[in-house]
């Protein structure tokens, strides 16, 4: 049937927000190719979601409830892709582009055969093919992919799309789906959840402040962090630093680390290379301060300050006290 479907992940007790993007690209997909959006929800305790997605604009969601007393393995999610795969025979196969879906996708297209296209950032369909664009050369060029198989696997880079803006009052079917046995080779024992930080997720930031290897150590650090706190904002941080092991690496923004799309992207110390600006493309203003006036991030800054940071960042910070006490 020459419909979409997309895999949905959840995020505590919700739909994670990026299983909403998919939808939102899913629904204009499959009106394109005329055929029907398929959901699968595979994990523990999945089911509840189910009728939320239907809410989505969804017209049939596949739940795949995992019973063991450990969490789903990423082999039995795999396998009940495949079979979702199998029984809604759609032309193509969604999933976000991070979280479980980065590795999830290109497992799911070996096992059917299938093209793959990963980290897209625009979909389309023209005469009934599929039609993926993706940022390439780190960034520096854009271009646009047909996928050849039936169906095409397409992995969405999160914000890049927008989640449909009012819940449809549609109701979903909702069918169970029997997992095959995948014989237990991986079994999860344990999960670890990345330790929650005091301010904005970074990915959901709407103020970002980054720093780079110009800060010049570790020891300054306090200052991206104490800006962040008079601005409310998340911190992010270059490769360079994370690297260095001066910052965890879940802060690292950029082609290798997370994407961002906040209104305002403060970048300190940052010289703006491609892989960095990979991960920016979506902030909608970006404020550099640098002392090096030929640095790459001012050509895509649109307020700039060619100055060393120590004069600039305290002084900066402090005042913005004093506008909010
Ligand atoms: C495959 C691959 C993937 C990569 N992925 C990523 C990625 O996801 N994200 C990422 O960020 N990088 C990534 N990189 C690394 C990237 O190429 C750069 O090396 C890195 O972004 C540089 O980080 P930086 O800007 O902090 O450091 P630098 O390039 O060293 O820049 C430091 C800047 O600080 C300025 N500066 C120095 N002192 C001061 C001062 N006192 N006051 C003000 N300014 C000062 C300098 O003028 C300079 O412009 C990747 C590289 C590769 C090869």
């Amino acid at each position: 049937m020459p419909g979409v479907l997309l895999v949905a992940t959840a995020s505590g007790e919700q739909l994670a927000p990026t299983t909403a993007e998919l939808v939102g690209v899913g629904v204009r997909l499959s009106a394109e190719l005329g055929g029907p959006l398929t959901a699968l929800l595979a994990g523990k305790n999945v089911q509840g979601l189910a009728s939320s997605l239907g809410g989505f604009g969804v017209d049939n969601v596949l739940v795949a409830d995992f019973q063991g007393p450990t969490p789903a393995s990423p082999e039995w999610v795999l396998a009940a892709a495949v079979q979702a795969a199998k029984q809604s025979e759609p032309t193509a196969i969604l999933l976000t582009h991070g979280g479980g879906g980065r590795d999830l996708g290109p497992s799911l297209a070996y096992k059917l055969d299938a093209g793959i296209i990963t980290d897209a950032t625009s979909l389309r369909v023209d005469n009934g093919h599929l039609l993926v664009t993706k940022p390439v050369f780190g960034g520096s060029a854009i271009a646009e992919f047909s996928i050849a198989t039936t169906p095409g696997v397409v992995t969405l880079r999160p914000r890049a799309f927008e989640a449909p803006e009012s819940p449809s009052a549609k109701e979903a079917q909702v069918e169970g789906l029997s997992v095959p046995d995948t014989g237990g080779a991986i079994e999860v024992l344990e999960e670890i959840r990345e330790q929650a930080t005091t301010g904005p997720r970074l990915k959901d930031a709407k103020v970002i402040v980054s720093g780079g290897r110009g800060l010049g150590g570790p020891e300054n650090w306090q200052y991206i962090d104490e800006l962040a706190q008079v601005l409310g904002a998340a911190v992010g941080a270059t490769r360079a630093v994370t690297d260095a092991g001066w910052v965890p690496p879940s802060l690292q923004v950029g082609l290798t680390g997370a994407t961002v799309a906040p209104d305002l992207y403060i970048t300190i110390g940052i010289s703006g290379a491609v892989q960095h600006i990979a991960g920016i493309s979506g902030a909608r203003n970006v404020v550099a301060i640098n002392r090096d006036g030929d640095a790459n991030i001012f050509k895509y800054a649109r307020f700039g300050v060619i100055g060393d940071w120590k004069q600039v960042v305290p002084a900066f910070t402090q005042r913005l006290k004093e506008l909010r006490s």
